[in-house]
């Protein structure tokens, strides 16, 4: 799951990372501000700065209008349910400090570069800082960091910082963190200007005090892109599982990993649909049930009561195999809803209307 930036701050600060000083607004409460203030869209997606997501307040009188508008601007298909006022930094710098996992070393990496902040892609590849960390490098890794970022002052609160970020990752099971900014200020401060973090949805079940705006119900659902374009449902682990990497594999982004179970009825594979509208971008949904304990003509009245309850749902591409299929095929012919031999009818289907 994607934390909001506030979420991601508290569990910084925590960890003994500095972060500037701030406060949740929600649109029933304002708090007091001090001026000049930062005010932050909290949507789960970076590149608020570029779409006006983060506005500085200098004067009493803006306060309110620019709060209105940023609780009604749309960013990339969000609009927040809390801003985060922030102190305005005294920015000398901004560098780019994350810490991310290496699949392909399988190893937990620092990732810095000297030229951070809202562009940060436009560095060459090559020209990042890349240094495994292990639970007892975190002062080679912050002596090299300073040395790269040309920082030689700060290399004891450089060793801080990846030594409390390192064990920040571990403990809360992060698959992601990222801070860009990390902010060097005017009076030689280093500070989380923003933070990005991603948490493991299947440790959920060692966290029982995670409560984030993103925080799976249950684990047969998991987001795996916000940004998905193909939505996925089907039935055991195996096949859901299965059912994404055929999405992939088909050169789609799949938005989500749902397992309906054996157990499923129509009212579960409902708020199935209703979840996975909220994404923004997904363009189709692929449904593919293997029927043992499932049953195909409970699937087949979800999907109808899906299209008759929910606005705009995206085109269904829907392969049924096994208990009742015949039944459920003669429901949805009923309400004009066809479906396909095969998964790969279904992909090929969908890749039609796929645009991303
Ligand atoms: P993002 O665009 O979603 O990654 O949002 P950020 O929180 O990274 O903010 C984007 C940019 O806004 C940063 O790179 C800074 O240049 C600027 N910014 C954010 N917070 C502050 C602040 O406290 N003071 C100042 N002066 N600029 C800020
Ligand atoms: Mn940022």
């Amino acid at each position: 799951m994607k934390l909001l930036e506030h979420e991601a701050k508290t569990i910084l600060k925590a960890a003994g990372v500095p972060v500037p000083r701030g406060t949740v607004i929600t649109p029933q409460t304002t708090p007091e501000l001090t001026l000049p203030v930062v005010l932050k869209s909290q949507v789960p997606i970076g590149g608020r700065g570029k779409l006006g997501g983060v506005v500085v307040v200098e004067e009493a009188a803006e306060l309110e209008s620019v709060i209105n508008r940023l609780f009604a601007l749309d960013i990339r298909g969000y609009t927040p349910t809390t801003l985060l006022a922030e102190e305005k930094l005294a920015i000398h710098n901004e560098y780019y400090f994350s810490i991310v996992i290496n699949k392909a070393t399988a190893n937990i990496e620092l990732v810095a570069h000297r030229n951070g902040g809202v562009e940060v892609e436009a560095n060459d590849h090559a020209s990042f800082l890349h240094f495994p960390l292990t639970t007892n490098n975190a002062e080679a890794a912050g002596e090299q960091l300073a040395e790269y970022l040309d920082l030689p002052g700060q290399s004891f609160v450089l060793q801080d910082l990846v030594e409390n970020t390192y064990n920040c990752f571990v403990q809360n099971d992060a698959t992601l963190l990222e801070i860009n900014p990390l902010v060097l200020t005017a009076d030689n401060k280093i500070m989380a200007g923003d933070c990005k973090m991603e948490l493991d949805d299947a440790a959920a079940f060692r966290h029982a005090d995670w409560q984030f705006e993103d925080t799976p119900r249950d684990t047969n659902f998991v987001t795996l892109d916000h940004d998905g374009t193909i939505a996925t449902i089907a039935n055991g682990a195996g096949l859901a599982m299965a059912t994404v990497d055929a999405v992939a594999a088909a050169g789609m982004t799949p938005a989500n990993f749902l397992d309906v179970g054996g157990g499923a009825n129509t009212a579960s594979v409902l708020t199935a649909f209703e979840r996975i509208i909220t994404y923004p971008n997904v363009q189709a949904i692929v449904i593919n049930i293997f029927a043992g304990i499932t049953r195909c003509d409970e699937v087949a009245r979800a999907i109808i009561a899906a299209r008759q309850q929910i606005d705009d749902l995206p085109p269904l591409f829907i392969r049924l195999a096994g208990t009742n299929f015949e039944e459920a095929v003669t429901l949805l012919t009923a309400e004009n809803i066809t479906t396909l031999a095969s998964l790969e009818e279904c992909l090929a289907a969908a890749k039609e209307v796929n645009h991303a």
